[in-house]
């Protein structure tokens, strides 16, 4: 038996290595020219790495957690937590009052989970706190949902207990993508990168991929790529109605990374900005020294507009300086990926689990 595989983000990577784990024939086509799909660190010249797409890993990924124990790519801690950002630039709030907030925010959460139609606005609304708490609430969820919060089902919160969590996050020392490279290691052929699938043609107990130049037939194929990008592939036959149907309901969310190594070394930090809907952190790497970069992520649509990050990085490093004076940024060495240009996903990761599903009388 053998399986193709179209992705090599860490989906595809891991099915990879599944089916091979027990003598199954695999072989994976990956368009870009790297592995790690959305998961993609980069050294900078003074050798510093930084993570242009996923980067942390909490308390609760039991299967990163495990996979990177298996695979001999050891954690390094941070020295600080993604969970528990300063907020600034809005309304005064004090720590204590976020921190119970917090708390009632994700108890009501619960209480709806099962409420689809509730939206997290209308649970807000429902929480008395300050306007400070409210603000820097809203920032929070928002960053991390990358999609205006309030527009979304009340029980995000509830699945966000990391979200306000003092836990020290990790990443994997060296750079996350090692994780990626030991999972294509483990494989008994390499990943074709640079190999875009554009037709899967499938009939009975066989799905031949194609794309320029090549032809694969196989028994199977996983399909691992973003639900953004899938319509791109032709299907022969087309893919059934309630599966495309399944795909163009995944809403994605909007985010952006920005990274601007530091001139002088800094303590371990979080801090968000609550009216431009970004959050930056200084961390440890691997070794546990605090490396001299800052990272940042903007998260929604309407904060990536306000930051003009389409036109370049140039006014969000103006509001990173104003945020962090305590920093000594070396600007005109700043790394900015922004994912919506990214051919490849052209968008960040899906905000629809958690949209408000609300039942309407006419029928739509
Ligand atoms: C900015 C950002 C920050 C994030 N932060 C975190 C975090 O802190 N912690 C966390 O756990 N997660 C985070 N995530 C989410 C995480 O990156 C994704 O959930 C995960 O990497 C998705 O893996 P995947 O394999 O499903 O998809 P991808 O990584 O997107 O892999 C799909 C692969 O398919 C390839 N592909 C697409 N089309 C084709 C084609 N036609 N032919 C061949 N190959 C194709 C792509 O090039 C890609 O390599 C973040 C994501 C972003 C964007």
């Amino acid at each position: 038996m053998k399986v193709n595989i179209v992705g090599a983000g860490f989906a595809g990577l891991a099915a990879a290595e599944a089916l091979s784990s027990v003598g199954i024939a695999v072989e994976v086509f990956e368009a870009r020219s790297r592995i790690g799909g959305r998961v993609w660190s980069q050294s900078l010249p003074t050798g510093v790495v930084i993570e242009r797409g996923a980067e942390f890993i909490l308390d609760d990924y039991d299967t990163t957690r495990e996979l990177a124990r298996r695979l001999g790519t050891p954690l390094a801690p941070t020295g600080m937590a993604y969970g528990d950002r300063e907020p600034r630039g809005g309304p005064a709030v004090e720590r204590a009052e976020l921190l119970k907030v917090s708390d009632l925010v994700t108890e009501l959460a619960h209480a709806h989970a099962a409420d689809p139609g509730m939206a997290l606005g209308d649970l807000l609304d429902a929480t008395p706190m300050s306007p400070g708490a409210r603000a820097a609430l809203e920032a929070r969820l928002s960053i991390s949902a990358a999609h205006e919060a309030v527009e979304l089902a009340g029980h995000l919160a509830a699945h966000t207990s990391s979200t306000f969590s003092e836990s020290q996050s990790a990443r994997i020392g060296g750079g996350n993508s090692r994780l990626a490279e030991a999972l294509a290691q483990r494989l008994p052929s390499p990943v074709r990168t640079r190999h875009s699938v554009g037709r899967v043609e499938w009939a009975g107990r066989s799905a031949t991929v194609k794309g320029q130049g090549f032809e694969a037939p196989a028994d199977a194929t996983i399909i691992s790529v973003p639900a953004t990008v899938l319509e791109d592939i032709v299907f022969e036959p087309a893919l059934p109605p309630s599966k495309l149907l399944a795909n163009r309901s995944v809403d994605y969310g909007h985010a952006a990374k920005l990274s601007v190594p530091l001139e002088r070394e800094a303590e371990p930090s979080a801090v968000m900005s609550v009216p431009d809907r970004f959050w930056c952190w200084t961390a440890r790497g691997e070794g546990g020294a605090v490396q001299p970069v800052v990272s940042s992520f903007a998260g929604s649509a309407t904060a990536l507009q306000a930051l003009g990050v389409r036109d370049g990085t140039g006014s969000w490093l103006g509001r990173l300086a104003e945020l962090r004076p305590d920093l000594a940024l070396s600007s005109e060495e700043a790394v900015g990926t922004l994912w919506d240009n990214d051919p490849w996903s052209r968008a960040a990761y899906p905000a629809s689990s958690w949209r408000v599903t609300r039942a309407t009388t006419s029928g739509w």
